[in-house]
């Protein structure tokens, strides 16, 4: 029986991204993935430790796996991502002592390394196939490329840098190269990551930005998409509205976290805009993209938070519209400025009154604007198919969910859908065109 893997990952895409590639990574090597951890020879959990409650999870599951380890010895179990921090290694090792590797965030190399070493596994070759998603379950439609790695902004409640270390673009001939063995291999769309994604190459000797990147990408000729996230306010530039704006492939969906609707709240986040700037960028950004859609983070009960300061988020919100927020209760975390300067004073009611008040606020909101798509028809990307319900699933261009159902084969291909039925979280269509699998694209006549 083959070598068998069980790979367990909570958190940002950026999480999802490191999983995929160490998939990939174990797949070369020999190994078929499982869903079950009892029949696995490797168990990999990628952690995330943004808030308590996902801290908490990643506990239970390290503890879960105690007996596995206990049963068979030589199982191997390895643990990455924003648990393991530089300094929390030692500590670590002595509280789990039934985990072998212990793996920072993006770094999979020291299990893999253990794994041929053990003579687990035969060598592998460094093929393309190592960069990619591509997996024993399929073909895989769309993908993440990491572009900046770590953090280096001092958002006053965020843990991350102290996890994922200073912030480093990569550089773009290696994300070029990275796309295009990706599109090889039939991804049709490519998300770019980075915990503030629109300061992605300032830190390069070259000095390049987001904006060039974007249209460097968009040459790719069987690149059908591309998104970028997460934005930060403070450094979304005009040369980037302009390209999100020109280039026909970068997709009309931009994540702008505000975090708070209040001044005060925001200067003690250390966020570097007020709310007025945000809502003079939401509006550009909606003068200059037709169509675009436009995603938020909160967090609500940051120390200090009156009931008035909360209203401003509400009201924000109710103003705005957005297309989706994030909502997440105030967690302090280690290291943290607020967590150190600050005592975490809101209750954790009220912290709970004020994320379902907003989160109900925006149910109405988005489904209302779902609900203007009913009759209309959009393209889908076919990302999918629930065996389950037998119906094919994708996202638009401004990233809402669509299923449809079809007896065609339409994994990979762009579907122009007509929607029948909307909610909150999603729509049904019926797809109204066949067209052939192909490039939605021309070749480019003119460099853009
Ligand atoms: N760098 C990205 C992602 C950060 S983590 C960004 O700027 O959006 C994703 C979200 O988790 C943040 O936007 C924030 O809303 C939330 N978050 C981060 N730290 C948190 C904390 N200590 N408590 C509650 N929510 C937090």
């Amino acid at each position: 029986m083959p070598a068998r893997y069980h790979l367990w990952t909570i958190g940002c895409q950026m999480n999802t991204a490191d999983s995929q590639r160490l998939a990939a990574a174990l797949e070369e090597l020999g190994y078929t993935p499982t869903g079950q951890p009892a029949q696995a020879d490797v168990i990999v959990l990628n952690t995330c430790v943004v808030r308590q409650s996902a801290e908490d999870k990643v506990y239970g599951r390290l503890s879960s796996l105690r007996p596995l380890k206990e049963r068979c010895p030589g199982l191997v179990i390895g643990v990455m991502g924003c648990l393991v921090g530089p300094r929390q290694v030692d500590h670590l090792r002595e509280r789990f002592p039934w985990v072998d590797v212990w793996m920072p965030p993006s770094q999979p190399e020291p299990l893999l390394r253990m794994l041929r070493e053990r003579g687990y596994a035969a060598e592998g070759t460094k093929s393309d196939r190592r960069l990619l998603p591509l997996s024993a379950r399929g073909r895989v439609v769309t993908a993440c490329i990491p572009v900046v790695l770590g953090c280096s902004t001092g958002c006053t409640y965020c843990v991350i840098p102290y996890r994922r270390g200073a912030e480093r673009s990569r550089p773009v001939e290696e994300i070029i190269a990275e796309a295009e063995a990706l599109v090889a291999q039939g991804v049709r769309e490519i998300t770019l990551l980075g915990q503030i994604v629109d300061r992605y190459g300032l830190d390069l000797p070259e000095k390049t930005t987001l904006a060039a990147l974007l249209r460097s990408l968009h040459r790719i000729a069987d690149l059908w998409r591309i998104r970028f996230l997460t934005s930060h306010p403070r450094w979304f530039t005009e040369e980037l509205l302009n390209a999100v704006a020109e280039l026909p492939k970068v997709c009309e969906h931009i994540e702008l976290p505000v975090q708070a609707g209040d001044d005060e709240v925001l200067a003690r986040m250390r966020r570097g805009y007020t709310v007025a700037e945000y809502c003079h960028l939401v509006a550009l950004i909606r003068e200059r993209i037709a169509g675009v859609s436009i995603a938020t983070d909160i967090i609500v009960g940051f120390p200090g938070e009156t009931e008035e300061q909360f209203r401003r988020t509400y009201e924000l919100l109710a103003g705005l519209r957005l297309d989706k927020v994030h909502i997440a209760r105030y967690s302090p975390r280690p290291q943290t400025l607020a967590a150190r300067r600050y005592p975490d004073d809101v209750p954790e009611e009220e912290k709970e009154r004020r994320r379902k008040a907003l989160e109900e606020l925006q149910t109405s909101i988005a489904e209302e604007l779902n609900a203007r798509l009913l009759g209309q028809t959009v393209e889908v990307l076919v990302e999918g198919r629930d065996e389950r319900k037998g119906r094919w699933w994708g996202r638009t261009r401004t990233d809402r969910l669509v299923f449809f159902e079809s007896t065609e084969d339409w994994l990979g291909r762009l579907a122009q859908v007509r929607i029948t039925w909307s909610g909150p979280w999603s729509l049904i269509g019926e797809a109204v065109t066949s067209t052939p699998p192909g490039s939605p694209y021309p070749p480019l006549d003119r460099p853009l």
